[in-house]
């Protein structure tokens, strides 16, 4: 799919500095979402329209921001995180890359809580650095009364510029605690208290201003890394959601419109109606990728003989694994290492 340029269309048009120079460099990227949210009315949580405001006016916003960083900031788009397509996560991947391999201590993303873990997972695969990266949002539009968009982005670029940072992946900061991108997932469709890795929990939280760690740094276990400097496209992967009486016609069609792979949200481990289950076995002979995750909403998916078990991923992470593993390899055991289920 072709991204929509008109939401690309502001990248890298502007660099603002909020001058401190003698603290560390934390580049904020700008992608929108309600963070960046404006609505008619204050009391206006819900119908509002993201992406409205420039991610210069949210720093600005926020001046207690040059105690702690001498930030710059790119807007790299600005759109509802619905709207994020494969092609603006690799213009951000290599955006932050850039910026990465300069003096920036850490990156931080502004984006739309709908999404992002998707693009935190996939930000998380793609950096070959120490340096933390940090992606913030909000539940509150900032026109709203108590937006909670000010506080996060003071947390996020302080967590940013911080040593402790260091080593830990990608982060997701929101309603002061820190999630790893690799586990965290938003489950709850309005609330504040919504990010969540029901299994794994939080790396930390945010006490008196400055970030807690429960842990000392570690990465996700078996989590791969991907070089995308040099690709770019990335192959079309489908999700679909099995249920009672399903049958195998949506994968046919998938499989036809020119689909590489496939993630399936399974019931339960993975499962699916045997007609289905069946197709997918034919898949898998044939060489195409078909992933078994969960619609669950948490837990583990078990290696499976018909297809490739998800392993820790939940169906949209599996998704984003699945595109990037499909950039290296074709081979189904290979592809089944990436998620640790190789049968
Ligand atoms: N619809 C918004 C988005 O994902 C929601 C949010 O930012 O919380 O862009």
């Amino acid at each position: 799919m072709k991204f929509n340029k008109s939401i690309l269309s502001l990248a890298l048009v502007f660099s603002i500095n909020v001058f401190a120079a003698d603290k560390p460099e934390v580049m904020i990227l700008g992608t929108g979402g309600t963070i960046a949210g404006a609505a008619q009315k204050a009391t206006d949580v819900t119908g509002y329209t993201a992406g409205e405001i420039a991610v210069s006016t949210l720093i600005e916003a926020v001046p207690e921001i040059a105690n702690v960083a001498d930030v710059k900031g790119i807007q790299v788009a600005n759109t509802s995180s619905s709207n994020i397509s494969s092609d603006i996560l690799l213009e951000l991947a290599n955006t932050a890359r850039k910026a990465l391999n300069g003096d920036t201590k850490g990156i931080v993303v502004t984006h739309g809580t709908d999404t992002t873990e998707e693009t935190a997972f996939f930000l998380d695969l793609v950096n070959q650095t120490e340096k933390p990266i940090v992606v913030v949002g909000a539940m509150r539009p900032a026109t709203a009364i108590s937006a909670d968009g000010p506080m996060n982005l003071l947390n996020a670029v302080t967590l940013a510029a911080s040593d402790e940072a260091r080593g830990r992946g990608t982060m997701i900061m929101l309603n002061d605690f820190i999630g790893a991108a690799y586990y965290t997932s938003k489950t709850n469709s309005t609330s504040l208290d919504t990010f969540k890795a029901y299994d794994q929990g939080f790396l930390g939280t945010f006490a008196g201003g400055v970030p807690k760690f429960y842990y000392g740094p570690s990465q996700a276990t078996g989590k791969p890394s991907f070089n995308i400097s040099k690709i770019e496209a990335l192959p079309r992967v489908d999700i679909i959601y099995s249920y009672l009486d399903m049958q195998p016609d949506q994968l046919n069609a998938l499989v036809d419109a020119g689909a590489k792979g496939i993630v399936v949200a399974g019931s339960g481990n993975g499962s699916t109606p045997k007609a289905v289950r069946d197709r997918i076995a034919e898949l898998q002979k044939s060489g195409f990728p078909v992933v078994l995750a969960s619609r669950t909403g948490a837990g583990y998916v078990t290696a499976k003989e018909h297809g490739i078990g998800s392993g820790m991923l939940n169906p949209q992470k599996a998704r984003i694994m699945l595109m990037l593993g499909l950039t290296k390899t074709q081979d189904l055991a290979e592809l089944a290492d990436l998620f640790g289920t190789r049968a």
